[in-house]
């Protein structure tokens, strides 16, 4: 069951900060606290969805739309147009990395890996 007082459901009241990117009336983008990459950016829907499945069958359409463009106008902002990753991790036990926010959002990736990259990925990979 979807958890309102997880961490991405609290920056959207804004009852703690982010670094916002873009934001419209469905969906807010903001730059990940713990960067994996030069530039790592998360988008969010502002609905209450746990994951890509919940949100690709229960979000209306307008909700649907509004993130997509969310997603755009944030790469077009951040100047990612090629050369990008983009994850979404569902679950807790997801095989390759382990979902640790219950609110769904895309993890959009580019540019160099940063220096903590590789213990990084030690530790959020799924053993
Ligand atoms: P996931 O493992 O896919 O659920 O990823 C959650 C992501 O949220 C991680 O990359 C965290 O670094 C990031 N994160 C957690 N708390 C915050 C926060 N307060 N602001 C920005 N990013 C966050």
């Amino acid at each position: 069951m979807y958890d309102k007082n997880n961490v991405f459901a609290r920056i959207i009241r804004g009852e703690i900060p982010c670094n916002k990117i873009c934001e419209n009336d469905f969906a807010l983008s903001f730059y990940d606290i713990n960067p994996l990459f030069e530039t790592h950016a998360l988008i969010i829907p502002k609905g209450d969805y746990e994951n890509i499945l919940d949100f690709t069958k229960n979000a209306p359409a307008d909700a649907q739309m509004g993130f997509w463009e969310c997603f755009r106008e944030t790469a077009e902002k951040i100047g990612i147009s090629e050369n990008f990753n983009v994850l979404a991790n569902s679950g807790a036990d997801a095989p390759f990395v382990e979902q640790s926010v219950f609110h769904f959002h895309l993890h959009l990736m580019s540019g160099a890996r940063r220096e903590e990259f590789a213990k990084e990925m030690d530790r959020i990979c799924r053993k």
